[in-house]
């Protein structure tokens, strides 16, 4: 099949080398002369442009620019393609973009890989990047249901595990597991930085662990990516975060008044639940 990848960065490139791997032919756009010689250097692609027409020749496009530019992407883009061609994008998030894009093209799925890494740009494409992980479709009401059999089985060969929803339901169940953690992470690393005694400070910095390590990677990662998922997942996130806000209270609460008992019964319940989120 004839692949098109607009945006050569973490997730294009890493498709890209994954897709070439399967037998695919992948045609790459990049904005940039320097990233296309990189994408044939590193076998992320087999033909590249900076203009949007090499895409004439492909018979589904991964459009895997931020999110901010995807409808605008998708514009440009419509004048090189034939009807037939299916259309999917990888944002994080989902009820934002499908609305943008559908009405712009039918024949187009909304997708989101669960999987990335700290790293940005082409040099931090990865193999295997999808490998385990899951893989989430958002199609709608005017989704034709060619476009979601072709993108399903090009990320089903991803070995991916693929989960089909809502644009809505994905975007409430990311904001809790992903784009809550990265605010939580970020007002932990925030709080610790608000130390006014310089010797606890670096001490604690000195002190610093796996533990800390753990809780605070999320929330030290790309502010770009940060700032995205809340600009475009505004309401759920703030839901969850309205939600954690309770939470937290309860257990200052729960400290104030000394109730270990309760506070045990809490730790307990959550050592219980947590594998839940990870079978
Ligand atoms: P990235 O490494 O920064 O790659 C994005 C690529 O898009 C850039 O390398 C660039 O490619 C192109 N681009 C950047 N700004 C652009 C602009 N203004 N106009 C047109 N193209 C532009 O980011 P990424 O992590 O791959 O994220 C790409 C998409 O994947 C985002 O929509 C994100 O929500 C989604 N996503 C990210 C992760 C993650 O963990 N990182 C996970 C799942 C989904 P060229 O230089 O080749 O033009």
């Amino acid at each position: 099949m004839n692949i098109g990848i607009v945006g050569l960065g973490l997730i294009g490139g890493s498709l890209g080398l994954d897709l070439r791997r399967l037998g695919h032919q992948v045609l790459g756009v990049s904005r940039q002369e320097q990233t296309c010689h990189q994408a044939i250097d590193l076998g992320i692609a087999d033909h590249t442009s900076t203009n949007l027409s090499l895409l004439a020749e492909a018979q589904v496009v991964f459009i895997c620019t931020p999110i901010a530019v995807i409808a605008p992407t998708v514009e440009k883009l419509i004048p090189d393609l034939s009807a037939e061609v299916v259309l999917t994008d990888v944002g994080s998030v989902k009820q934002a973009v499908v609305e943008q894009v559908a009405p712009l093209w039918p024949n187009f799925i909304g997708g989101h890989p669960m999987a990335g890494t700290a790293e940005s740009g082409i040099e931090a494409a990865q193999p295997n990047l999808f490998a385990g992980n899951s893989y989430v479709l958002t199609p709608v009401e005017t989704t034709p249901a060619s476009a979601l059999q072709i993108v399903e089985e090009i990320v089903r060969s991803l070995t991916t595990k693929v989960y089909i929803c809502t644009p809505e339901d994905h975007d409430q169940a990311v904001a809790w597991i992903s784009h809550l953690p990265v605010m939580v992470s970020n007002s932990l690393i925030d709080a610790c930085l608000s130390e006014t005694e310089p010797s606890i400070s670096l001490l604690s910095q000195k002190l610093a662990s796996s533990g800390f390590r753990d809780t605070s990677r999320v929330g030290g990662g790309n502010p770009e990516l940060g700032v995205m998922m809340a600009r475009y997942n505004q309401r759920q996130l703030l839901r969850s975060l309205v939600s954690y806000r309770q939470s937290l209270e309860q257990l200052i609460e729960t400290l104030e008044k000394e109730d270990w008992q309760t506070l045990e019964k809490r730790l307990q319940l959550a050592q219980l639940r947590r594998p839940e989120f990870f079978t």
